[in-house]
C-alpha cells in the first residue's frame, strides 16, 4: 500500500483537485484506492456528495475511537474501485479535544496499516492549517505532494509549508520525500510564467518538471461528482495528472523502502 499526502498551508491551490484526480486515475488503472478527507471544511466529501455537516461515521469518529475503523466509514464514490473516508465539520474541534494526548499523531497511520490488504493506494487531502490532522497525515504517508498555485503570493505560502515540513521532519528524525507541483498554470499570464521560473530557481531539486494547467473543465467535473480523468480522460488537465502520477509512481517503491516504520516515534 502506498500512501501519499497532498498538503499546503494555503487554500485554493489545488489540493483537493489533486487528490480527486490522482485517486481517480489510480482506480481507473484497477488499483483499489482510498481517498481520505482530513479537512474540516469537507471539500473532498462534498465533491462526492457527502454532507460534512451530517456525515457519520467518518474520520472524526475514527479519531474519537482511537483509530478504530468501522466498515461504514468507507464510502463508495461514483467511480469503481475508489472509496472515500469522509470528513465532518466536527474535525475542527479535534485539536482542542485531543491535540496534546500522547500517541495522537499516529492514529491515522495505525488505522491505515490495518487496511493494508484492502487498498493499494491511499491519498490524504490535508486541511490548509498545521494541526493534529496534518501531523497525522504526514506520519502516515511515504511522500508529500505539495501543489503550488503559479501566482505571485504562492511562493511565500510555499516557504511557510516547507518550514513546517522541515520542523516536523526534525522532530521525527526522518526525511520524507516531497514533490512540489505547480498548479493552475496559464502560460499567457506573467504571474504564471514568472512564478514558475522562481520555483525552478528556488526549489529545483523538489520541483516536478511539468505543470498542471488551468483547465475550466475541472469545475465541470466537480459539478458531476466525478474526477475529470473519468469524465474527460483527454482533457489537458487529465493528461497533466496522468504525467504527475507516472512521476510519483516511478519513485513509489523506493519511498516505501525508505520509510522507517518505528511506531514509537516521538509524535
Ligand atoms: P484546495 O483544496 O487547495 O483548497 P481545490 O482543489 O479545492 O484547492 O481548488 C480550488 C478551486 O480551483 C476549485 O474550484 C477547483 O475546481 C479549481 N481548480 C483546481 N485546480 C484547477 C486547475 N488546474 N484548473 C482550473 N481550476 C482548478
Ligand atoms: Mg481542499
Amino acid at each position: 500500500m502506498h500512501v501519499w499526502t497532498v498538503a499546503n498551508q494555503k487554500g485554493g491551490v489545488g489540493k483537493t483537485t489533486t487528490v480527486v484526480s490522482l485517486g481517480g486515475l489510480c482506480a481507473q488503472r484497477g488499483l483499489r484506492t482510498l481517498v481520505v478527507d482530513l479537512d474540516p471544511h469537507g471539500s473532498l466529501s462534498s465533491y462526492f456528495r457527502l454532507d460534512p455537516e451530517s456525515v457519520n461515521p467518518g474520520l472524526y469518529e475514527l479519531f474519537r475511537n482511537d483509530g478504530q475503523l468501522e466498515p461504514a466509514m468507507l464510502r463508495p464514490t461514483g467511480v469503481e474501485g475508489l472509496s472515500l473516508l469522509p470528513a465532518s465539520t466536527a474535525l475542527a474541534t479535534l485539536d482542542r479535544q485531543l491535540g496534546t494526548r500522547k500517541g495522537m499523531g499516529l492514529i491515522l497511520r495505525r488505522a491505515l496499516q490495518r487496511l493494508d490488504g484492502e487498498f493499494e493506494r491511499v491519498l490524504l487531502d490535508c486541511p490548509p492549517m498545521l494541526g493534529v490532522l496534518m501531523v497525522n497525515a504526514l506520519a502516515a504517508s511515504q511522500r508529500v505532494i505539495i501543489p503550488v498555485q503559479t501566482e505571485f503570493l504562492a511562493v511565500k505560502g510555499l516557504e511557510r509549508m516547507m518550514r513546517t515540513l522541515a520542523m516536523i521532519q526534525r522532530s521525527r528524525n526522518e526525511a520524507q520525500p516531497q514533490t512540489i507541483v505547480p498548479t493552475l498554470y496559464d502560460q499567457r499570464t506573467r504571474a504564471s510564467v514568472e512564478t514558475l521560473a522562481l520555483l525552478r530557481h528556488e526549489y529545483s531539486d523538489l520541483l516536478w518538471d511539468d505543470v498542471i494547467p488551468e483547465d475550466t473543465l475541472f469545475r465541470e467535473a466537480s459539478k458531476q461528482a466525478l474526477p475529470l480523468t473519468v469524465l474527460r480522460p483527454w482533457a489537458r488537465g487529465s493528461q497533466a495528472y496522468r504525467r504527475l502520477l507516472a512521476t510519483v509512481e516511478a519513485t513509489a517503491e523506493d519511498d516505501q523502502k525508505a520509510k522507517v516504520l518505528g511506531d514509537d516515534a516521538a509524535i
